[in-house]
């Protein structure tokens, strides 16, 4: 059966959030007017608890936990679709990625594992200069405690050449890894 959202706006209201959203992304959310191009062109509406446009739309109607918590924001490939159908310019991938950040930064992340995920797959980009994904699922999955999970799709993938057994040997591996450094160092600083 579909789920119907039903949101009581007045309780929820963070007069703060549109605002704190526009500095962290740089773009204007205030000017969406709801044409749903960005929703129309995006790939993955199918799997998202809130379509592209809706998240706008709850940016605007300041409400930070309904959209802070959502699963569409995690489930964003960052394919730039929206992004370069927005008649109002607005890049919407980039509004996206910040609330990813708000979301982690207010410990908001309410989709299960997901913060592992992204954790594992940076930490794979890091070592390797790009993501070795042969060795990135069988660690998240141990680590998510979902041991054979996705494996039956395994077979499939490797049969059409999609994995590869040893990680590619990049140039720049060690430029990669420099630049994962000194945002570490720039943490720290920040933190102290
Ligand atoms: S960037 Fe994200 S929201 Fe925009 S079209 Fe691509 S997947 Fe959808
Ligand atoms: S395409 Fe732009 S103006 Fe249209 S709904 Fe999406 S964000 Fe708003």
């Amino acid at each position: 059966m579909e789920h119907i959202h039903t949101l009581s706006i007045q309780n929820t209201y963070d007069a703060d959030f549109i605002k704190r959203v526009e500095e962290a992304s740089g773009q204007q959310v205030s000017k969406c007017y709801q044409c749903g191009n960005c929703s129309a062109s995006c790939n993955y509406t199918y799997v998202y608890d809130y379509p592209v446009n809706q998240i706008m739309r709850l940016i605007q109607l300041g409400q930070r936990e309904i959209v802070l918590k959502s699963r569409s924001i995690w489930l964003c490939a960052s394919c730039q679709a929206c992004t370069t159908r927005c008649p109002c310019n607005i890049e919407v991938s980039h509004v996206m990625e910040s609330l990813r950040i708000m979301s982690r930064e207010e410990k908001m992340v309410s989709l299960k594992d997901i913060q592992l995920f992204y954790d594992e797959f940076l930490r794979s980009v890091k070592t390797f200069g790009r993501v070795f994904e042969t060795g990135l699922l069988p660690v998240f999955n141990m680590k998510a405690k979902r041991p054979f999970g996705d494996m039956d799709l395994a077979p499939l993938v490797l049969k059409k050449g999609k994995l590869h057994l040893l990680p590619s040997r990049i140039k720049g591996r060690k430029e990669v890894a420099g630049i994962f450094e000194r945002l570490e160092a720039f943490h720290k600083k920040h933190e102290a």
